[in-house]
């Protein structure tokens, strides 16, 4: 019944032509295997890594129509950035080559890093690349922590597409107290984006220097109170802003999600990089999409490759903080504005988000313990 059902879809699929190619996507090879369970279709069409933004409206075409199959009620398409796609690993994201020397970036340590009074550690979660995960990925770790008992708020700097206002859902404009942002909050944490601030849409056209000030401001500005941690969703990839940002947020580290193709850890390796060159530690790597578990079954499918990230943790000595696979249920949960940490607090994914935070926090505390340990004799 589903081989049927993914044949349909197959079928389906093969209506819809590949941007600037006379092909559909089907027979030009882009779209992996079909699965389909309790009425659900997942799969990935693979694109240059490039393309990956422009290509938005084509995978959300392919999902509608795969559950305009009948049968099918809803479909979780992936775009993976695979080499199957025609794109050799150096035609990845051109901004991702910036030089590491006699570029005026070059001079991390003359850049003034202002401590935050009030907050213990600032972490980003950052991305090669944009729809990786990066943003559930950040919300479901702050949540995660909270859970774990520490207080911690989610700083939404992905300027060009805020969307935590959704994922918390939130709506409304933040207010003012004496002279400083106060932060809206749902679940119990506090959150500030520049969805807040302006309308959908509108942060598109903003230009750099622009943006760099108000991130800043967003951080400093903000009355976030007493935090044990605050995360930074920083916007994807490994341009001007985010550089500017890992220089200037006084961060404790850095958090990179990556799923499992090797183009994305190509990607995920840049972040790495960038982090580097600032010199902000990198606290861990996170494997998301990294399995897909049959929900009737209950088999595991790496249907993207699973286990890339923890490798190329072990290659670069960063730690690897945990996988988080693709399901549904995460996908409809957070696109709802109730992330499965508070919504299936009991759940395996929550689970998994907690022990990826206790990780990371434990790394935190690691690296702000003091040098010499206090010795007491009796
Ligand atoms: P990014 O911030 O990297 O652009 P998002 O967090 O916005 O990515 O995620 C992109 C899409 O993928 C969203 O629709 C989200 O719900 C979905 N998604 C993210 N992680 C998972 C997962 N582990 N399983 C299923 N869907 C996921």
């Amino acid at each position: 019944m589903s081989a049927e059902l993914s044949a349909k879809v197959l079928d389906k699929l093969k209506t819809l032509q590949m941007p600037g190619a006379d092909k559909d996507i089907v027979s030009l090879g882009l779209v992996s295997d079909v699965f389909v369970s309790q009425g659900k279709a997942y799969f990935s069409i693979s694109v240059p890594s490039e393309s990956a933004n422009s290509l938005e409206p084509l995978r959300e075409q392919a999902a509608a129509l795969a559950s305009s199959v009948q049968g099918i009620e809803a479909a979780t398409v992936v775009l993976t950035a695979d080499r199957k796609a025609g794109s050799p690993a150096s035609a990845s994201a051109p901004q991702a080559s910036r030089p590491t020397h006699g570029h005026a970036h070059a001079q991390p340590r003359t850049v003034a890093k202002q401590a935050i009074p009030g907050i213990g550690a600032i972490v980003a979660v950052a991305s090669g690349k944009g729809g990786v995960g990066k943003s559930t990925t950040a919300v479901n770790l702050a949540l995660a922590l909270q859970a774990n008992g520490l207080r911690a708020a989610v700083l939404d700097a992905d300027i060009y597409g805020p969307s935590l206002p959704r994922l918390m859902k939130i709506s409304g404009r933040p207010q003012q107290i004496d002279g400083r942002i106060r932060p809206m909050e749902n679940y119990g944490m506090k959150v500030m984006s520049m969805g807040f601030l302006v309308d959908e849409g509108t942060a598109m056209i903003w230009r750099g220097p622009m943006i760099q000030s108000a991130l800043l401001q967003m951080l400093r500005e903000v009355a976030w109170g007493d935090l044990d941690v605050l995360i930074i969703d920083m916007p994807p990839g490994t341009g001007d802003v985010q550089l500017t940002l890992a220089q200037q947020a006084a961060l404790a580290g850095a958090v990179i999600v990556s799923t499992p193709q090797d183009l994305a850890l190509i990607d995920a390796r840049k972040a790495v990089n960038m982090f580097n060159k600032v010199e902000v530690p990198i606290l861990g790597i996170v494997e998301n999409m990294s399995h897909f578990v049959c929900p009737n079954c209950g088999t595991s499918h790496d249907i993207f490759g699973h286990g890339g990230a923890r490798a190329e943790a072990d290659k670069i000595g960063a730690p690897f903080l945990g996988e988080i696979p693709l399901d549904m249920e995460i996908r409809l949960n957070s696109d709802a504005g109730s992330p499965v940490v508070v919504s299936h607090p009991d759940g395996p994914h929550a689970k998994a988000y907690r022990e990826i935070a206790r990780k990371l926090w434990d790394g935190i505390e690691g690296r702000a313990a003091p040098a010499f340990p206090d010795i007491s004799f009796e």
